[in-house]
């Protein structure tokens, strides 16, 4: 029998080099009220809901100005080639993100992956700059998460499928937690190494390319 495959990948600092909520909520209210709300929410004294509404009451952001601010933004360019394999193969790739559609969206879309599944939090700006942010999945979560990735894994896969979960930092625990293979770097890498929950450190998207192509040929 073949392995059947579906892929959840973050987006701040796995697809995206830099994490692009950090930068936008940070440059367009005040940098330091938002790390204060960042380094609360990271000691759990927070909720993810909360931390982006106290922010999002002190921005001023138009639609203009956050995609002049996006154009110049890097993806990860290695995460081309596990797009373009999942796409031969047939094997699904969703988005998930704690962070927000208004910026992920454009940033995939100008790189080539604007038809992958988003499953994301979500930001409005008015003509007038104020910044509303919503968060569609979070009462089917686990209640800590502004939008529970694990959620996402455990509601979209299908039986008999192998899940593969990519992440980077605190968000992805419980979308990690669910899933049945793991890749990780930077603080989820850190957390599955405390935890010894099993993983596969990756740091670039050919690393993880080569080890799914290696499943499906076993
Ligand atoms: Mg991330
Ligand atoms: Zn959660």
């Amino acid at each position: 029998m073949s392995t059947q495959l579906r892929i959840f990948c973050d987006f701040d600092g796995t697809i995206a080099q830099r994490d692009v909520g950090n930068l936008v909520f940070g440059h367009f209210g005040s940098e330091s009220h938002w790390w204060g709300l960042v380094e609360l929410w990271q000691q759990g004294r927070l909720e993810g809901r909360e931390m982006w509404r106290r922010q999002a009451e002190v921005m001023r952001l138009t639609e203009t100005e956050l995609h002049e601010f996006l154009a110049p933004l890097a993806i990860d360019t290695s995460f081309g080639m596990l797009a373009g394999f999942a796409r031969q193969e047939g094997i699904p790739v969703t988005i998930v993100s704690d962070g927000m559609d208004a910026y992920i969206a454009p940033i995939l879309a100008a790189h080539g992956f604007g038809d992958l599944p988003l499953r994301t939090n979500r930001m409005e700006m008015t003509s007038e700059g104020a910044v509303r942010v919503e968060f569609p999945w979070y009462g089917q979560g686990c209640g800590q998460c502004a939008n529970c990735k694990g959620l996402h894994v455990r509601r979209e896969r299908l039986p008999g499928e192998t899940t593969v979960y990519i992440g980077d930092g605190p968000s992805d625990i419980c979308g990690a937690r669910e899933a049945d293979i793991v890749f990780a770097k930077k603080q989820l890498l850190a957390w599955c190494r405390e935890n010894s929950h099993p993983h596969y450190p990756f740091t670039s998207f050919a690393d993880i390319h080569d080890h799914l192509q290696g499943l499906l040929k076993r």
